[in-house]
């Protein structure tokens, strides 16, 4: 597109969870209208739409300002504003002039209501707006049983999807030519305080991860390296459950922030085939478990509230104001069949939450990995399992209150991801682990932390007198938690 080509289109691109220049579609087809202007909202407004915690808050500054000097080198400004999508969008699009407006989508409830009521104000307009497909290999409705429904098991889900072609990844857009004419003015990135102060808690999380397109595209480079059979894709069946080494990616906050695209990793891993064959085979299945989680989130946009599979709603679990008798949380007003809470019970559990929030709960392997998620707001993947395991089995607190805190503290804190594997390891969920398959703490650092190297490097403390005792007696607990899956009459 020219200056001296007529039929250029002021165009307005609205970035979400898909924080990159390259592989982006809807960024693309902007440029490709006329002289382009950017927008990021900061919509804690809309119905429905789930806050940011604290960690992806800090994630999402950083995020923000690498977006802003990308697009920067491309001509294009980027606009901050903070508000309901549903008027900020159609707002800026008229004051950019914009006859084009451009998205890629979401798939969660609010974000899609909210997105849908996007699409009709700016149309009524008289704007054009359009959306594409940019954070999943496949969209949830395409993929589909031969029932028409939604796929429940992880299996035959992979199967289908990892068998279709994928498109490969679009390169960077050229810088454009004609800078726009109207350029809406919007917030500074510092007034929505989006970095914590009193305390300033980020500094292990500047330490360990740095946000933005970039790094995200090293550490997948690096992953993959060359095409040779002692790369990370290549040891990564024998590494990846092994948490005190670099044996995963580490790419999750990236594709949860959208720096980096799953067409961008499914190629590259495609890539490693010859010399890295399972390695890249296993690795594709663990994005595989990412899409099968957005799959189950779009068909069932409560994931992070109610259980799907409702037989367990019946499981005592603990939540505030409901007691061990009734598993329904007071604030969303289903406190139905709950005995009054018991005030020495809700005590207790209030005490081994707040132990196993702080990595206090004599379980050296999921101490670890708590302290390892206040520090640096992540955690290996085989010790998020054994840990929220523990939460929800031995000490029987509600799989919501753990992936509460996972959403507080993760900076790959995902709307999909995060709920399904709590589910998943609550047994509520799709595709679940089977509920008697409750992991042994012990028995799990003695796999994957034999020399008790990854303990050791969160818990100075170990093996000395300030270390606590374990909090539960996981013999008991566990016969309990069976007792309890027993008395709901479930299938196995
Ligand atoms: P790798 O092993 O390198 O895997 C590559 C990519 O595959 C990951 O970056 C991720 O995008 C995807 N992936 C891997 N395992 C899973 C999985 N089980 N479910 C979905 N996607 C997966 N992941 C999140 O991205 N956000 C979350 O909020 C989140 N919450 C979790 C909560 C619990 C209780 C558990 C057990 C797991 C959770 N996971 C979540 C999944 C998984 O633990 C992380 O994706 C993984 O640890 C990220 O590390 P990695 O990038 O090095 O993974």
């Amino acid at each position: 597109m020219t200056s001296s080509d007529t039929t250029a289109t002021p165009a307005l691109v609205w970035f979400r969870d898909d924080l990159r220049v390259r592989d982006n579609p809807a960024l693309r087809a902007a440029l490709a209208h006329g002289p382009t202007v950017a927008l990021y909202v900061l919509d804690e407004e809309s119905p429905g739409i789930r806050p940011l915690g604290g960690a992806a808050r800090w994630w999402l500054h950083h995020a923000l300002e690498d977006l802003a000097a990308s697009l920067g080198q491309l001509g294009v400004p980027l606009v901050l504003r903070r508000g309901t999508a549903a008027a900020v969008v159609p707002d800026v699009a008229a004051k950019a002039h914009a006859g084009y407006v451009a998205w890629n989508r979401r798939y969660g409830g609010p974000e899609r209501r909210a997105d849908t009521a996007v699409k009709s104000v700016v149309r009524r307009a008289g704007r054009e707006a359009e959306s594409f497909q940019a954070s999943l290999l496949h969209e949830p409705w395409d993929v589909l049983t031969q029932q028409g429904t939604g796929y429940k098991v992880f299996t035959p889900f992979w199967k289908e999807v990892s068998g279709r072609d994928h498109r490969h990844p679009l390169p960077v857009p050229r810088p454009q030519r004609e800078a726009p004419e109207h350029v809406p003015s919007g917030d500074d990135l510092g007034a929505w305080a989006l970095l914590p102060r009193d305390p300033d808690w980020s500094g292990p999380l500047a330490e360990a991860w740095t946000p933005g397109e970039e790094a995200g595209l090293a550490l997948l480079k690096d992953f993959v390296g060359p095409d040779t059979a002692d790369t990370a894709v290549a040891l990564y069946p024998d590494e990846r459950d092994l948490p005190d080494r670099a044996g995963t990616s580490r790419l999750s906050p990236y594709l949860r922030w959208g720096h980096v695209s799953p067409f961008q990793v499914w190629h590259a891993v495609a890539d490693r085939r010859r010399a890295a064959p399972e390695g890249s085979a296993v690795f594709a299945s663990e994005l595989g478990w990412r899409e099968f989680a957005w799959h189950t989130l779009y068909h069932h946009a409560d994931l992070a509230s109610e259980n799907l599979r409702r037989e367990f709603d019946a499981y005592p679990w603990w939540l505030p104001h409901a007691g061990r008798g009734g598993a329904h949380d007071a604030a969303h007003g289903r406190a139905h069949g709950a005995p009054p809470a018991v005030v020495l019970g809700d005590r207790e559990a209030n005490r081994l939450l707040d132990a196993w929030r702080r990595g206090r709960t004599g379980f050296p392997m999921v101490d670890a990995g708590q302290r390892e998620l206040w520090a640096t707001g992540w955690m290996h993947n085989r010790v998020r399992m054994v840990s929220a395991s523990l939460l929800v089995k031995n000490l029987g607190i509600h799989w919501r209150l753990g992936e509460r805190w996972f959403w507080d503290t993760l900076v790959d804190a995902d709307p999909a991801s995060n709920p399904f594997n709590w589910q998943w390891v609550a047994g509520s969920g799709a595709d679940a682990a089977p509920f008697f398959r409750i992991f042994n703490p012990r028995t799990q650092a003695a796999k994957f932390d034999p020399q008790g190297a990854y303990a050791r490097a969160w818990i100075p403390e170990l093996g000395t007198d300030e270390y606590p005792d374990e909090c539960v007696d996981l013999g008991e607990s566990r016969a309990e938690a069976l007792e309890a899956y027993r008395s709901l009459g479930a299938a196995p």
